[in-house]
């Protein structure tokens, strides 16, 4: 079975995050979202909150899991036997950051490669910064949330 894992912080999970997730789960046998829980990035959702929106945000495929780690995604690799690590390229700018990720990942587990895919146009702006900032400022994110999403932003800023 190839198992390809998508690691991140899915604070919360948008249409960018889904649009890869779709495509890499075509091309693999299984696909993992592994979310960080001690990111850097401070997240709004607790990491059960963000799996379970993920999970919900992703019901219409079925080799879909995710799963919450403290650790680096090469252990989180070897654990789950992937063979493949999934990245969204947004911009030229992800790239080093990328490239640095994916050359570190083959040094602590050499049986698993990265695989960078380039996002599809419509989300090249999209993170989930941009979907909190605008939500919280009660605008319009519909196009780029599920609804399961848009209800735990809602109420996680006390909005009706
Ligand atoms: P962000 O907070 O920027 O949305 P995450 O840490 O949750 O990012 O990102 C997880 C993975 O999803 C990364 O590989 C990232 O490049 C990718 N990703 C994030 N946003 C998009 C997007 N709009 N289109 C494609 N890939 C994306």
């Amino acid at each position: 079975m190839r198992i390809v894992i998508y690691p991140g912080t899915f604070d919360p999970i948008h249409s960018g995050h889904i649009d890869i997730a779709e495509r890499a789960s075509r091309l693999f046998d299984k696909l993992i979202f592994a979310v960080a829980v001690n990111s850097y990035k401070k997240p709004l959702f607790s990491a059960q909150e963000r799996i379970d929106m993920i999970l919900e945000s992703m019901k219409h495929i079925n080799n879909i899991e995710a799963f919450s780690t403290e650790g680096l995604v090469a252990d989180f690799a070897r654990e789950y036997k992937a063979v493949a690590i999934i990245r969204g390229l947004r911009h030229v700018s992800d790239f080093e950051f990328e490239f640095q990720m994916a050359t570190m990942n083959h040094h602590l587990n050499s049986s698993v490669s990265t695989l960078l895919m380039v996002t599809s146009e419509k989300y090249i702006h999209l993170n989930s910064s941009v979907v909190k900032d605008v939500a919280r400022l009660k605008g319009d994110i519909s196009n780029f949330v599920t609804p399961v999403v848009m209800e735990n932003l809602k109420a996680k800023f006390g909005l009706t």
